[in-house]
């Protein structure tokens, strides 16, 4: 692999094509000398770690106005910080969020630490924000990796170790095309590949500024990588979630802190487990006493399972039944943009059940 090639391949890709982002310093302010705010980095990268750009913009927008700096954040009561996050998912990231902004402010008078270690050792700064923020917000040469970047390592390398066991291996390949020359231009150009042409599902190879160097597409074998492990070896579990509307608003509650998904808003589904459940049984399980009508099912694979949901969807009178009234069944009554916030495996299951999401 000639490595100095694709970089200059990918960075001057970067510099004719770089997606416009509000918390993004593009490469021609950055070659004329402007720096990203590392409060907007890292504000950006927490909110991204649970959602999609699109879904992530508008809550950027609207804390960077009610916050302008670290500063402004941690001075704000938490109440008000979490019901502004309503809707971007875990709220412990956004108690995390509020502690590493006060520890930025207490700690660090205001300024963030600028290399990786001091970052990581912020309450709630894992190794890839710190990462992300060392080399988009300081130029430091850190190897950012994220699942984006993991899909273009496995097609660029071809790695056949699959997914989740091939992680440390490319970590390695991707820390290998890492160099002091622009290091935040070269972590954000290979975020914008993956999310724009090294896509999931159907990569644009035909538009890949590397496509010369990159070993899947030579196979012809693109969309195979990365290699997962097979869904045969994956144990199956089994059960069912319900949609329940009143009116636009839709039923959610909160998982328990703990588990998988932990702390995060959900369907109200039954258990999942590997035997099948009876009728009489999800029945018992749903959040309301209504007309319940199935909607199909819903397949999902975590890491060590599969998981199939069947779908059951109602609706209750508008007026017959206000949301208040079912406020002691710890149902959280949320818009359906809201939805989009949702893990992947509830807004999965809330498509099938309802009609329209927004
Ligand atoms: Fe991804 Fe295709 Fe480019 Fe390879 S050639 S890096 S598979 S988009």
């Amino acid at each position: 692999m000639n490595v100095p090639a694709l970089r200059a391949a990918l960075l001057s890709w970067y510099d004719a094509q770089a997606r416009d982002l509000p918390w993004r310093v593009g490469p021609a302010e950055h070659a004329a000398g402007a720096r990203a705010d590392p409060y907007r980095v890292w504000l950006s990268e927490v909110m991204l770690q649970q959602t999609t750009v699109p879904h992530a913009t508008p809550y950027f927008l609207d804390f960077t106005r009610r916050w302008p700096t670290v500063r402004d954040l941690a001075a704000t009561p938490d109440a008000e910080v979490m019901s502004a996050w309503a809707g971007l998912g875990y709220y412990a990231r956004a108690r995390n969020l509020l502690a590493c902004a006060r520890a930025v402010a207490g700690d660090h008078a205001g300024v963030f630490p600028a290399t990786e270690d001091a970052l990581r050792a912020l309450p709630g700064v894992g190794a890839y924000t710190a990462a992300a923020v060392a080399a988009i917000a300081f130029d430091r040469a850190a190897n950012v990796v994220d699942g984006n970047v993991e899909r273009v390592m496995s097609r660029l390398f071809a790695v056949e170790t699959p997914l989740p066991d091939a992680k440390p291996e490319l970590k390695a390949l991707s820390g290998g095309l890492v160099a002091d020359h622009r290091p935040g231009d070269w972590a954000q150009a290979l975020m914008d590949l993956g999310a724009t042409v090294c896509r999931p599902r159907a990569p644009l190879c035909d538009r890949c500024p590397i496509s010369a160097f990159c070993a899947a597409f030579a196979q012809g074998a693109a969309e195979t990588f990365p290699r997962k492990t097979r869904k045969a070896d994956r144990p199956r579990r089994l059960g069912a979630a319900f949609v329940l509307t009143h009116g636009d608003r839709v039923a959610l509650v909160r998982r328990p802190p703990k588990g998988l998904l932990g702390g995060m808003l959900a369907l109200p589904t039954t258990d999942w487990r590997t035997a099948p459940f009876s009728e009489a049984e999800i029945a018992a399980a749903a959040p309301a006493g209504a007309a319940w009508r199935p909607a199909g099912a819903i397949e999902h694979v975590f890491t060590h399972f599969s998981l199939t949901l069947e779908v059951r969807r109602a609706e209750l009178d508008e007026k017959a039944a206000a949301p208040a009234n079912l406020a002691d069944s710890g149902l959280i009554w949320a818009s359906r943009a809201e939805l989009e916030g949702l893990p992947s495996v509830f807004l999965k299951a809330a498509r099938a059940g309802l009609d329209r999401l927004i």
